[in-house]
């Protein structure tokens, strides 16, 4: 039987070889300069190496229908080069690259063979390697799932439906991590993640939430509860000999995180001082989600909101009563009314009387004297609607820092800028940049208002359930800029007019009469033109789940010149006065 090169020996110093590996992953081809197709591929082979392989024009022509996933070839005649990390999926330091000298043949692979080959062959790293990596990378883990919570649905950009579970994984580094498995690995059964199993994950993609690591399943990560390797019985034993009773928190005191940037995600420990009845509210989507707002204090002196949502807020109210310690993981930190609060993740875990060190201690300030000791609230203000009624005037640069921070009631800016790029085309495809609505008229929370919803191609509104009156409509992205920095907005109907400098129904004739193209160049027209005062919005919102700030520019009118000039003139003086 002929020797095959191992896929994990292969380096630039090589350039005679010949691998034998199955295909474990392929993407779509893609086009560069002047038609040219290329798409990639991931090789493993049976020692466990793995690597892409990208082929490009001839070979890529000859190869997108042979090369397919699960099947197993061997591969000659490709070069050698250093991984890009970015598109690279696999650990190893090179990449392949195959043009027209590539030589490629399928092997038959006879019933069983398959599996007793290519068998996965785990990388370990700790977690305590896996926290300090640089990021986005890959990394194989070796864990016990110590938290998981139920398979969610969720819908991606584009409209597909994923399924995915979190679960939180730790090691004997004391380390913890959360996981979100995707697809088939989220939709195991719950018995697979009870009982606190020990799994090796292959290939998870570590990356930055927030401040904090966490990992995810890609297309060619594995999933193995119980894996008979030499690293799982090591955790295992750990576990079985103590582990189980270590704290795997690493706590923030209230004092260090008012200095920290925000938006920050941190692990807390407190004595519960306050809390209130548990409360409801409903998302956009309709869902209703349920919450408790309590107040934790440390011996800091120190002492912080934090909103408990969903299960953990349904705790029975005796939990809370009687000043206990509370252990509260991932807990979400932003600005709100000027001041932070906190608020619990999918992944955060609560522990009441957490059996920790920080308990401990937290329990002995408590009783000795911490429950008389005047406490510094770090909450804001509590101005109420206020903050929301007053636009505050700033740059982009600072409309941009200050909107990450922002809370759940909404904030609004002034900017003035230009605008700078309309978005014509997504994935080089033209985008509608009206469509219609409906007009009929519905009571609100506002009052009598248009319904405004976008109706289907024969003018039936769904929610009306009448192909009623319509209006042509706007809703565009649109990318601003001033001298400090630009931004993307989605821009809506009232505000989109203004900007480009046309009205939704002169948007559709131009486009009627002149075509696409044209209308596409009148927008550009007004590129850099007239200097506008946008009212941005800023609130945040859940987008899959998770808390994400969402800015949306809601109202436009040119820059009024005169009162512009006088407010930079006055600005000016200050400044001169300042520096007299
Ligand atoms: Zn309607």
């Amino acid at each position: 039987m002929a020797a095959f090169f191992p896929i994990s020996e292969l380096s630039a110093y090589q350039n005679k070889w010949t691998i034998k590996a199955k295909v474990t992953n392929k993407t779509p081809v893609r086009i560069f300069g002047q038609g040219k197709k290329v798409f990639s591929v991931e090789l493993l082979d049976g020692a466990g190496g793995e690597i892409r392989a990208s082929f490009f024009a001839d070979a890529a022509n000859k190869y997108l229908d042979v090369l397919q996933i699960g099947k197993v070839f061997t591969f000659s005649r490709g070069t050698v080069k250093v991984a890009n990390k970015q598109y690279s999926t696999s650990n190893h330091r090179y990449e392949l690259t195959f043009d027209r000298d590539a030589q490629v043949a399928e092997v038959a692979i006879k019933d069983g063979e398959a599996t007793e080959e290519y068998k996965v062959i785990f990388n370990f790293v700790d977690f305590k390697t896996a926290h300090s990596k640089q990021v986005p990378c890959r990394a194989d883990l070796c864990a016990v799932v110590v938290n998981f919570r139920p398979v969610a649905t969720i819908n991606a950009k584009d409209g597909r439906e994923l399924v995915k579970r979190d679960i939180t994984v730790v090691d004997d580094t004391a380390k913890s991590i959360d996981l979100t498995l995707w697809g088939e690995n989220a939709k195991l059964p719950d018995s697979n993640f009870e009982g606190k199993p020990v799994v090796g994950f292959k290939n998870i993609l570590l990356k930055d939430f927030n401040g904090s690591r966490v990992g995810g399943t890609v297309d060619t990560s594995v999933v193995m509860f119980k894996p008979e390797v030499p690293e799982a019985k090591r955790i295992q034993d750990w576990w079985s000999n103590g582990g189980s009773g270590q704290s795997f928190a690493s706590v923030t005191t209230l004092v260090a995180l008012a200095v920290k940037p925000l938006p920050c995600r941190v692990d807390l420990c407190g004595v519960v001082v306050g809390f209130k009845p548990v409360a409801t509210v409903n998302t956009k989507e309709g869902k209703e989600l349920v919450k408790r707002d309590i107040t934790i204090a440390d011996e800091t002196g120190r002492s912080m909101d934090v909103t408990l949502w969903n299960a953990h807020g349904q705790r029975p109210e005796e939990d809370f009563e009687g000043n206990p310690t509370i252990l509260v993981t991932s807990v979400l930190v932003k600005e709100w009314n000027g001041g932070r609060a906190g608020s619990t993740l999918e992944a955060s875990m609560v522990v009441l009387k957490p059996d920790v060190p920080e308990g401990k201690k937290l329990e002995q300030w408590w009783s000795q004297g911490g429950s008389s000791q005047s406490i510094v609230s770090m909450g804001g203000s509590g101005g109420g609607g206020g903050a929301a009624a007053k636009a505050e005037h700033c740059t982009i640069a600072d409309m941009r820092m200050k909107s990450e921070a922002v809370g759940e009631q909404a904030q609004l800016y002034k900017i003035n800028a230009r605008l700078s790029v309309v978005q014509t085309r997504k994935q080089g495809e033209q985008m509608p940049l009206h469509y219609k609505s409906c007009c009929e008229m519905k009571e609100g929370q506002y009052g009598k208002l248009p319904c405004n919803r976008r109706v289907d191609e024969a003018g039936f509104c769904a929610a009306c359930g009448v192909a009623g009156k319509t209006a042509t409509r706007m809703n565009l992205r649109c990318q601003f800029s001033d001298f400090s920095n630009s931004v993307w907005l989605t821009t809506f109907h009232e505000a989109a007019e203004k900007v480009v400098g046309m009205t939704a129904d002169k948007v559709a004739e131009v486009e009627g009469a002149n075509g696409r193209d044209m209308l596409d160049s009148a927008i550009m027209k007004g590129y850099f033109g007239q200097p506008m005062e946008l009212t941005v919005r800023a609130k945040l919102d859940s987008y899959n789940g998770e808390p994400r700030a969402n800015v949306t520019c809601i109202g436009a009118a040119p820059v009024d010149r005169p009162t512009r000039g006088r407010k930079m003139l006055a600005d000016i003086q200050d400044m001169l006065a300042a520096t007299a």
